[in-house]
């Protein structure tokens, strides 16, 4: 591991997740609106309960912003009903598809032309569409290179000492984006390894013993004395 000393810890800790896990092939979606669709859905959600509700509204030919549009609130609740928070997530959708018909005319090539710092003040200022949601949607269904933060990302990064347990969102985005090269698809890998890692061996309980950051990870090491 001598080689990694002079490297940023975080580009050293993205090789060895992908070294151990692999390539993770997100974001599953067939399409950009349904990958934004899904970033709504996964809020406070586990993802099988995301599919059944993504299954529904594809059976139902709804996943499109037309159609979220054109759908009765009560029914759109129905068909999310799997993910949660249905009624409030069925909003969340009608907002989502009534901000690209009025912005972009549905047309979500011009929505990505757009500059990213711009994109994002505009999608927050969408009903339901908070920072992590507003990164899903930049990074993974516009190719954005935002980093995504999350609860594992947090949890990951203050157990590793580089970050404290709560803070603002942006100053764990600021960590990969000073030490990282701004590239879209690397940040779409390494938050998705991050994730894959919380649930092999970063728990909410950690399984420290064999994990690959263990040397670089005071609260893995504090577990093994
Ligand atoms: S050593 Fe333990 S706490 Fe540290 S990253 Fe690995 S699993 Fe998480």
């Amino acid at each position: 591991m001598s080689s990694e000393a002079a490297e940023p810890v975080l580009r050293v800790i993205y090789r060895r997740l992908l070294d151990v896990y692999g390539p993770q092939h997100w974001w599953p979606a067939e399409t950009r609106f349904e990958m934004m669709v899904g970033a709504v859905l996964t809020q406070s959600a586990a993802w099988s309960n995301v599919e059944k509700a993504i299954a529904n509204l594809g059976a139902a030919s709804k996943l499109s912003p037309s159609a979220i549009r054109e759908t009765p609130s009560e029914d759109l609740a129905q068909l999310v009903y799997p993910s949660g928070y249905y009624n409030a997530k069925a909003k969340k959708l009608k907002a989502l598809a009534a901000y690209l018909g009025e912005r972009f005319d549905d047309d979500l090539d011009a929505m990505q032309a757009q500059p990213t710092p711009a994109l994002r003040a505009e999608l927050l200022g969408v009903h339901g569409i908070g920072d992590e949601t507003a990164d899903d949607i930049l990074l993974y269904a516009l190719g954005k290179p935002v980093f995504v933060i999350d609860e594992f990302t947090r949890r990951l990064l203050h157990r590793l000492g580089l970050a404290a347990e709560k803070g603002p969102y942006s100053t764990y985005q600021e960590l990969f984006t000073r030490q990282m090269d701004e590239d879209a698809e690397v940040f779409a890998e390494y938050h998705a390894l991050i994730v894959r890692h919380a649930k092999e061996s970063c728990r909410k309980r950690p399984v420290c013993q064999g994990c690959v950051l263990l040397d670089l990870c005071p609260t893995g090491r504090r577990s093994a004395d």
